[in-house]
């Protein structure tokens, strides 16, 4: 079989199994398997597969069949232009999180925050963590989660980028780190903690399943770490510092009531899609 037959057989298949973008989820498995750009199949219609080869794509596109996500099969996510290791023990960073990014990065430019002390706290991947680091390019980062096998991706991903110097990973409960230490000294905290309520959790599409429920699992409500996370993040910021915090689509109002008096503003801030997405408070 040729590139142009197997990727016709393959999208039926998926077809048959109803993903969203057969022909183009077979061929970012195939591209991956001969290790060519995307593209390059287009140039290599005719090329035949080698018996190995065939044997490698036909277990991607089993998986795939059944929802395995292709940032799962592949090892691998773009975000903020970076190319981030992701495995089964993290959440795969999504495009609504570039934009709290984002939303950092202008942040720090129009207060002049050349070298901001930032917690990423529930990191992850280090997908929030590295990509500010790389981009704010004195920012200094500190990275928790609660998973090992998190920290673990989070610190290859650190060191790929070889930010070892500014950014470091850290086990730990939220920033209960940081308030063992009695440091006040942080510019901002931010995070995409698990927000997703019971009912969110029982309905999950077959794809989001296959990631961690600890990374998605927010609680009967959804706002179990932001209850937990609000008042310490408190205790741990600079006099006017920030609290960014990615938010489920309808919980803004929620999330906003969990802000005492201490807080000077509150703001709600809503993604590409129009939808809130982002709470901002100030200390
Ligand atoms: N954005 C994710 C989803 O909708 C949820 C991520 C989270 O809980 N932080 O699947």
């Amino acid at each position: 079989m040729n590139v142009k037959e197997l990727l016709a057989t393959t999208t039926d298949y998926f077809k048959k199994y109803g993903l969203k973008e057969p022909r183009l989820d077979a061929e970012v498995l195939l591209a991956h398997v001969l290790k060519k750009e995307r593209i390059q199949l287009y140039v290599d219609f005719d090329q035949p597969l080698k018996a190995d080869e065939l044997n490698e794509y036909r277990q991607l596109v089993y998986k795939r069949a059944r929802q395995y996500p292709v940032a799962y099969l592949l090892g691998k996510k773009e975000f903020m232009s970076l190319d981030f290791t992701v495995n089964e023990d993290v959440l795969i960073p999504r495009p609504e999180t570039e934009e709290l990014v984002e939303k950092l990065i202008e942040y720090c430019q129009s207060r002049n925050l050349t070298a901001p002390n930032i917690a990423d706290i529930g990191t992850g991947s280090g997908a929030i963590a590295v990509s500010l680091a790389y981009y704010i390019k004195e920012a200094r980062v500190l990275a928790i989660d609660i998973s090992p096998g998190a920290l673990k991706v989070a610190r290859e991903n650190i060191s790929k980028y070889g930010l070892e110097e500014r950014v470091k990973a850290l086990e730990g409960d939220l920033l209960i780190p940081l308030l063992w230490m009695n440091k006040d000294n942080v510019d901002i905290v931010v995070s995409n903690p698990p927000y997703i309520d019971h009912e969110g959790m029982a309905e999950l599409a077959g794809e989001v399943r296959r990631e961690p429920e600890i990374a998605l699992n927010g609680g009967i409500d959804g706002l179990d770490y932001y209850r937990r996370l609000i008042p310490q993040a408190l205790k741990v910021l600079k006099d006017d510092g920030l609290l960014a915090l990615e938010i489920g689509y309808d919980q803004a109002a929620a999330v906003r009531e969990l802000f005492d008096a201490n807080w000077t503003k509150v703001e709600v801030k809503k993604d590409y899609s129009g939808h809130d997405r982002m709470v901002f408070a100030y200390r």
